[in-house]
């Protein structure tokens, strides 16, 4: 069933211990759409791009069954470019450089296809333009799910919070559920999180995993333990697509079905770090996610 993605379509330069990689394709919701592309059709992009973005990559993501038309594209601007070196543990990374070029101006009027999609995913984004697309949508979605950062919750707390109210799955990481909720504790964290509106709420924890809270139940899925992480970058928005692909593809809201979309986003999401930017998500096959998602079930049977 139908997926849109809202968020950026970008240029990243990414240093690891492992290399770099300068001026790769990335952006929330390239990540979202090659990860969801695999799990759920039809899917749907609405973002915006300079006339520098390689209609090539516009191309790949058609092949994978995209619908990039919803990508406005200015002639003689700028892509969004960001640029980040990670520590030496992989998990903590410094943004060296933002720069959100035609993003600033980003104002998204939806096609009037998209506006009937049952499955909305907003990427990573100020709340203002968020919260704009959830109220542009004709037709109540089946399930709006919503990823904030750090950033926004310093700067448009208000807006946020407004936006949140409109969500039924927020898909956090730690440290920013902690800094939402003011709970060190996540069991409290989700607790408070879970009465600003969204009926569910995914953790990540990176390596560690992620949680699912909602329904007065909690599920744990721990990170699959890899030989070589090569590049972290993108691998939350890898979850947050391959999640919601299966959510979009079954389209069954129960808890239980839920427990198996964290699976999928984390079998994606291992894939996304084996690699530079999207280099090896773009290669996955379908036996590879069953086979990833046949070692999960192994690795967490008792
Ligand atoms: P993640 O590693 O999941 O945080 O996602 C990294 C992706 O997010 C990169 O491909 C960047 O292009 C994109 N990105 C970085 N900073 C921002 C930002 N402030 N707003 C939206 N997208 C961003």
């Amino acid at each position: 069933m139908s997926l849109l993605s809202v968020g950026t379509v970008a240029f990243d330069t990414i240093e690891t211990p492992t290399g770099k990689a300068d001026m790769v394709i990335g952006g929330a919701a390239t990540y979202i759409s090659w990860a969801a592309s695999y799990l759920t059709r039809p899917t749907q992009i609405v973002s915006i791009i300079g006339d520098d973005f390689p209609n090539e990559e516009l191309e790949a993501l058609n092949a994978r069954g995209v619908d990039t038309s919803g990508i406005l594209c200015v002639e003689g601007g700028k892509s969004f470019y960001w640029a980040g070196k990670y520590h030496d543990n992989m998990i903590g990374r410094d943004t060296l450089v933002t720069d959100l070029n035609v993003l600033a101006d980003f104002d998204p009027v939806l096609p009037e296809a998209y506006k009937s999609s049952e499955y909305l995913m907003l990427g990573n984004l100020t709340p203002d333009i968020q919260r704009s697309v959830i109220q542009q949508m004709t037709v109540k979605p089946k399930v709006v799910a919503l990823d904030t950062m750090d950033f926004w919750m310093n700067i448009a707390w208000d807006s946020l919070m407004e936006t949140i109210k409109l969500v039924d799955i927020l898909i956090i990481n730690d440290e920013e559920a902690r800094q939402m909720s003011g709970h060190h504790s996540l069991v409290r964290a989700a607790n408070h999180i879970l009465t600003l509106g969204p009926r569910y709420l995914v953790i990540k924890k990176g390596e560690h995993g992620a949680l699912l809270f909602g329904d007065g139940r909690v599920f744990f899925a721990p990170g699959l333990p890899l030989l070589d992480v090569i590049d972290p970058t993108g691998a939350g928005d890898t979850f947050a697509g391959g999640f919601m692909g299966h959510i979009a593809r079954t389209g069954d809201l129960s808890f239980e079905n839920m427990r198996r979309g964290i699976i999928y986003g984390s079998v994606m999401a291992s894939f996304c770090v084996e690699a530079f930017g999207l280099t090896r998500l773009k290669t996955v096959t379908d036996d590879d996610i069953e086979s990833r998602y046949a070692e999960f079930k192994e690795l967490v049977h008792f």
